[in-house]
């Protein structure tokens, strides 16, 4: 049994491992060079950025320190409704923090605009965002975001941290489900 192998699960491929490592160790060279000589927070959004969070921090020169947060921005359907619950809060007061906020994915990016406007009521120094993949035509709302990874099209996709009903989270690569799955 190999996790990696759910071929029949999967329609396409559309960051390999190969070309995810790639992507992060760019992330982490913008990052490094921007943050030189600062103290960084880097946040991780639970549970989806847990791949990303671990790849970016080991790859990262600078010293960071990592904090976590779960928010809950689905009701019952599949679609974000930029009504967000905190599940878990950080541990970490943000005040005079230079704070990065880690995600897998921006869809509407509701989850992420109404995050940012949080983070930043607590007094931070600064709040960028880092996420692994944007879907521009999902776009509900303009976030400012620093660092992207890839933009993909408008399609569910898994993975990489990336669920569907909690499945796939541990896949090395992100790819879109085969229609079979969903029925
Ligand atoms: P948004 O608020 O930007 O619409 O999306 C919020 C969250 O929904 C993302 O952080 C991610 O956890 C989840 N999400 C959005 N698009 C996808 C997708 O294509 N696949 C998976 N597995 N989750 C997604
Ligand atoms: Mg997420
Ligand atoms: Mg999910």
């Amino acid at each position: 049994m190999d996790a990696n192998d759910v071929s029949g699960d999967i329609d396409h491929v559309l960051l390999s491992k190969e070309e995810i490592q790639a992507v992060v160790k760019d992330l982490a060279e913008q990052i490094d060079r921007d943050y030189a000589g600062r103290d960084l927070l880097v946040v991780g959004v639970l549970k989806g950025a847990v791949m990303i969070m671990a790849d970016l921090a080991r790859a990262l020169h600078s010293h960071v320190t990592m904090d976590w947060m779960a928010v809950s921005s689905y009701g019952s359907g599949t679609a974000s409704s930029g009504v967000v619950r905190i599940l878990k809060d950080l541990d970490t007061d943000l005040m005079g923090k230079d704070v990065l906020i880690v995600e897998d994915i921006i869809d509407s990016g509701l989850t992420l605009s109404w995050l940012l406007s949080n983070l930043r009521s607590r007094g931070p120094a600064s709040v960028e965002i880092c996420a692994l993949l944007r879907k521009p035509e999902a776009a509900k709302v303009e976030i400012d975001v620093r660092y992207i990874g890839r933009d993909i099209p408008n399609e569910f996709v898994v993975g990489y941290g990336l669920d569907f009903a909690e499945k796939y989270r541990n896949l090395d690569f992100v790819g879109t489900l085969a229609p079979h799955v969903y029925a």
